[in-house]
């Protein structure tokens, strides 16, 4: 194999840059404020909407004295970026723009996210951050395999992977087999897409007769969906590597927003770009730090678009504390879910994560799963599809519905809800390359 010159520069150290990421809490919320100030103020001066939501609330750029100032801002939701799309909310000419990614607008139209070249080399910062924290070095054999594109994953850990130096293989999501080839091929060491196309690579592979956990293969950095912890260690285990996760989204900057440490204990938050709180996502009001409610972020070094309060619909809590990693940064715990995949069965709230790390607990089905939700008069029915494993389906109608009745009780006793499960073939859920769909709502529109 062809030798390559890397950057060595920082190889043997635990932080990508030690003194902004054990810096005491106090000092951080200084920069944070100052930081705050600038961007109310960037973004009164130079986006008709936020100038319009500021002065509706009365709220000048100098009255933000304090961080707590910020609950009186207006909160942003992704509405309003689809209302000005595709330029309306960017706060410098477009010739100073040097890039736009776009999200993968599932839901309507998609939005947009530029970046001025300063902004590209923040973004690129904090991923190489993360991807340090995450113990990804500069003789890492690095295969990445997030979709490259207008979703910002790719290209984002294109950046980051690319500033610590490390040997990096472009080879985007999709093409498992060949994921699989290069893999072996090159001794790939880190690998780097979402948990579903993790596991669906793992599947691959074992069907392959290619064991992971035999390759050099040793840390993978994933995230752009929910998984659950139960999740993370089966990938662990059938590859053979650490699991580490990295959080973000398009509106912010893409990947790099969060990230974890070797810790594995919660995900630290980019405190320097990002300010996060907690709202109750009913009445919006701030919640206590512990408390957990809906996500929300002010961005405090954009140029292109500043993100005043945009609401991620992302639920979790926030902790303050020394990590046993040294990092001082603020932790959020691992998104439990968003809002609006949040199920309401039998008056319960379900998250498909619970669920997903119930049927990981259950030997005789795969971790290949789909919720279907229908309406049964009034109430909801959430119908969880998965699939048996291969011997189990086999084995004939009796015993799959022995163990259909195995998932319901383990569902109904660990979560208090009744839920019909569907016990279906080995490769009858779409696999994934990029974000899973695990929700399929079949209710009308107009009683969800
Ligand atoms: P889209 O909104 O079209 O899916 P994005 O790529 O911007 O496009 O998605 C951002 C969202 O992805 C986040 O708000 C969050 O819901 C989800 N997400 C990203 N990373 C994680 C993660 N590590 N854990 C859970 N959810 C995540
Ligand atoms: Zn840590």
């Amino acid at each position: 194999m062809a030798i390559k010159s890397r950057e060595v520069r920082k190889g043997g150290q635990m932080y990508w840059d030690e003194k902004l990421e054990t810096m005491p809490a106090a000092e951080i919320q200084k920069f944070q404020l100052r930081k705050l100030k600038e961007t109310v103020a960037w973004a009164y001066e130079r986006v008709p909407f936020y100038r319009r939501k500021l002065d509706e609330k009365g709220i000048k750029p100098n009255g933000i004295k304090s961080l707590e100032d910020i609950a009186r801002l207006p909160l942003t939701v992704k509405n309003d970026l689809r209302d000005n799309y595709p330029f309306g909310l960017c706060a410098v000419p477009l010739t100073e723009v040097v890039r736009v990614h776009a999200s993968s607008g599932t839901t309507g139209k998609p939005i947009t996210g530029p970046y001025t070249a300063a902004d590209l080399n923040d973004w690129t910062d904090c991923m190489a951050r993360n991807l340090w924290a995450a113990g990804v070095r500069p003789d890492d054999i690095a295969q990445n395999a997030y979709g490259h594109g207008l979703f910002t994953g790719g290209l984002g850990f294109h950046q980051g992977l690319s500033r610590i130096g490390c040997m990096l293989v472009p080879t985007s999501s999709g093409l498992t087999e060949r994921q699989i080839t290069l893999m072996k091929d090159f001794g790939t060491t880190a690998l780097f897409c979402t948990p579903s196309y993790a596991l669906t690579i793992a599947e691959r592979a074992e069907e392959l007769k290619v064991d992971i956990r035999k390759l050099p293969l040793r840390v993978g950095v994933f995230g752009a969906e929910p998984w659950s912890s139960a999740m993370r260690l089966e990938i662990e285990e059938r590859m053979g590597i650490k699991a580490q996760e990295a959080y973000g989204l398009t509106e912010l900057c893409g990947p790099g927003v969060g990230f974890d440490c070797v810790a594995q204990d919660g995900i630290h938050i980019n405190e320097d770009h990002f300010l996060a709180e907690i709202i109750d996502p009913q009445t919006h009001a701030p919640l206590p730090l512990g408390e957990k409610g809906e996500l929300v972020f002010t961005s405090l070094q954009r140029r292109a678009m500043p993100m005043l309060r945009y609401r991620t619909k992302d639920i979790t809590r926030l902790r303050r504390e020394t990590c046993r990693c040294g990092r001082t940064f603020i932790k959020m715990d691992k998104i439990f879910g968003r809002s609006d995949d949040m199920l309401i069965i039998s008056g319960v709230n379900v998250f498909p994560s619970q669920i997903e790390s119930l049927l990981l607990e259950i030997p005789e089905v795969e971790p290949q799963y789909r919720l279907v939700v229908r309406k049964k008069g009034y109430l909801d029915q959430l119908i969880v599809q998965v699939e048996g494993r291969k011997e189990i389906y086999d084995a004939g109608p009796e015993r799959r519905l022995q163990i259909a009745a195995k998932v319901t009780a383990h569902i109904k006793g660990m979560m208090g809800i009744g839920v019909d499960v569907d016990l279906v073939e080995p490769k009858f859920i779409n696999r994934s390359e990029g974000k899973a769909l695990r929700v399929v709502d079949e209710r009308p529109k107009h009683l969800r």
